[in-house]
């Protein structure tokens, strides 16, 4: 057993001559056993060590692909984004600079509909894997 994967404590145990359960325990971090109403402590305390395992945080299964997420989660790292939509509206409309642009209204799958404006500097649309036949 990894030594420092468990810890221990000593107690000092005075056991009740009455019912022979913990009556006082030093220090006081676990309950006492004695349910007497006049407890008869002994003389001299026992010393009792506990051994305690560190309380193991309940496994979450990192799914893979939130583990792949997080592999990527790093300051710098360039990453391409992307989502798979419907083209649900497209439009022509002249930007800032005067030039006409395309614009599309895309809907994903949960039926959100999202603007998407292919001007936007990184942005990038192309067809789904599947999307070419159209
Ligand atoms: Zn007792």
């Amino acid at each position: 057993m990894d030594r420092q994967a468990t810890a221990e404590t000593t107690y000092q145990v005075w056991y009740c001559k009455r019912c022979d359960k913990a009556c006082k325990i030093q220090p006081p971090t676990i309950e006492p056993g004695c349910r007497c109403e006049n407890p008869v402590p002994g003389l001299r305390p026992t010393l009792v060590t506990q051994m305690h395992q560190p309380k193991l945080r309940p496994m979450q299964a990192l799914t893979e692909e939130e583990g792949r997420l997080r592999a990527l989660a790093r300051k710098g790292r360039r990453v391409q984004v992307t989502y798979e939509a419907e083209i649900s509206e497209a439009w022509i409309s002249p930007g800032r600079d005067g030039v006409k642009r395309i614009q599309f209204i895309v809907t994903t799958a949960d039926g959100r509909r999202h603007v998407v404006d292919p001007a936007l500097p990184g942005l990038h649309v192309e067809a789904a894997p599947d999307g070419e036949q159209g």
